[in-house]
C-alpha cells in the first residue's frame, strides 16, 4: 500500500517512524534521529452545540489516502502496514481502499510512550494469566499480531451542576422472638431492617475534563473505560502526522451525535454516583437528580492503544494495551472443559480432607 505522508531521512532516504517514548523520529535502516516540533499550544476546545448542529468542525480531506478498509466490522485503518487481519475484529476479509471522504481534522495527539516489545512482553504475561483460557488460545493470539494503532476519541468538557433527592434509610436491628417447632419453646433472634428517614436533599457541581468516548464503532467504550486513564489534560500534543509514522491509524467513524449520547450517559452516571455518596445513612430510596451543564466542549484527537483481536468459534475477542501505561485489558473466552476438571479435582480434594478428618 501507498504510505502519504512520509519524512525521508537526510542521510538515507529511507522512511521515518515515530519511535514510541521520544518526541523524535527514528531512520530504521541507519538510526538517525529527527525532532518532532510537538507544541502543547493551539489544541481547541470547540462549542458542542455548534459542532452538533452546524458540523462545523474543520475538515480535512483524506480523498488521496489509502486505507484498509474491514468488510466484517467496517473499520478503516491508514497509515499502517500491509497485513492480513482486521486489526479491530481479527477478521481476515479486509481490502486496499481509496478513501473519498472528508475527515474531521483532529485537535491533538496522545504519543505511544511504550514500545512494541514492552507491549508484547505484557501480552504474554496477561496470556499467562489465563487459567481457564482454551489451550489453543495462546495458538489463536500470536504476539506479533499486535499493533500499536492510534485510536481517534471524542473528548466532551462539561460543567456540571446538579441538584438531587433522595429517602436515606438506616438499618437496625430488632430482638425478636419466635416459636421453634423443632425445638418446642419461644425462642428470640435478631432481625435487621431498614428504618427510612426523612427525605434529604444537595446540591454538587463539578467540572468534567476531557471524558473519553471512543470515535470508532468496532471499538467499544468499555476498552478504553477498562484500560484507565489517558493524560490528555497535560500530556497531549497539537495534532501532528508525524507521529503516526510507522504506526496504524483508525479513522473515525462514530458521529459525534452518537459519540455525545454516550458522553453525556457517563457524565450523568459519574455525577450520580457523587450525589449519592453524600445520602446519610446505610441505604437510599427513590433517587432523583436534575442535571445542568454548561461550557460543553467537544474535540477529536488520538490516543495510543495496542490492539490483538482474534475469532474464536466465529466470534470477536481483543486484548487492549493502554500505549502509555501498560495496563491490559481483553476478553477472556473460557474454556469449560478446564473449567469442569477444576472443579472436579477441588470437589475431590474436598472428598480427601473429609475423608481424613473423619
Ligand atoms: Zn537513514
Ligand atoms: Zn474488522
Amino acid at each position: 500500500m501507498t504510505e502519504v505522508f512520509t519524512i525521508r531521512c537526510k542521510g538515507c532516504g529511507a522512511s521515518l517512524v515515530y519511535e514510541a517514548g521520544s518526541e523524535k523520529l527514528k531512520c530504521p535502516y541507519c538510526n538517525s534521529e529527527q525532532e518532532i516540533p510537538a507544541t502543547y499550544d493551539g489544541i481547541e476546545e470547540i462549542d458542542l452545540e455548534s459542532a452538533l448542529n452546524a458540523e462545523q468542525m474543520a475538515k480535512e480531506s483524506i480523498a488521496e489516502h489509502t486505507v484498509l478498509s474491514c468488510r466484517s466490522c467496517g473499520a478503516q485503518i491508514a497509515y499502517g502496514k500491509v497485513r492480513a487481519k482486521c486489526d479491530f475484529c481479527g477478521s481476515e476479509s479486509i481490502s486496499e481502499a481509496t478513501l473519498q471522504t472528508q475527515s474531521i481534522r483532529p485537535q491533538g495527539v496522545l504519543p505511544f510512550s511504550l514500545n512494541v516489545q514492552t507491549a508484547q512482553e505484557l501480552l504474554q504475561q496477561w496470556m499467562k494469566s489465563l487459567w481457564f483460557a482454551p489451550s489453543d488460545l495462546t495458538r489463536r493470539t500470536r504476539v506479533e499480531d499486535l499493533r500499536g494503532v492510534y485510536l481517534p476519541t471524542w473528548t466532551f468538557d462539561a460543567q456540571v451542576q446538579a441538584r438531587w433527592s433522595a429517602i436515606p434509610g438506616y438499618y437496625r436491628t430488632r430482638t425478636e422472638r419466635y416459636y421453634d417447632q423443632a425445638a418446642r419453646s419461644w425462642q428470640t433472634r435478631s432481625v435487621t431492617y431498614t428504618e427510612w428517614g426523612s427525605p434529604v436533599s444537595g446540591y454538587h457541581q463539578d467540572f468534567f475534563d476531557d471524558v473519553l468516548v471512543s470515535g470508532l464503532r468496532s471499538l467499544p467504550n468499555r476498552y478504553l473505560e477498562d484500560i484507565g486513564e489517558f493524560p490528555t489534560t497535560t500530556d497531549l500534543r497539537k495534532y501532528d502526522p508525524a507521529f503516526f509514522l510507522g504506526w496504524d491509524v483508525a479513522l473515525p467513524d462514530k458521529p459525534l451525535t452518537e459519540a455525545w449520547q454516550e458522553g453525556y450517559q457517563r457524565i450523568h452516571d459519574m455525577t450520580a454516583e457523587a450525589c449519592k455518596r453524600a445520602i446519610p445513612g446505610d441505604t437510599y430510596k427513590d433517587f432523583k437528580m436534575q442535571l445542568r451543564l454548561s461550557g460543553l466542549t467537544t474535540k477529536l484527537i488520538y490516543v495510543p492503544i495496542y490492539i490483538v483481536a482474534y475469532r474464536y468459534r466465529g466470534k470477536p475477542y481483543r486484548v487492549v494495551i493502554h500505549g502509555r501505561s501498560g495496563v491490559v485489558s481483553g476478553d477472556r473466552p473460557i474454556s469449560w472443559v478446564k473449567v469442569g476438571i477444576t472443579v472436579a479435582l477441588i470437589l475431590a480434594g474436598i472428598g480427601v480432607l473429609i475423608f481424613l478428618t473423619s
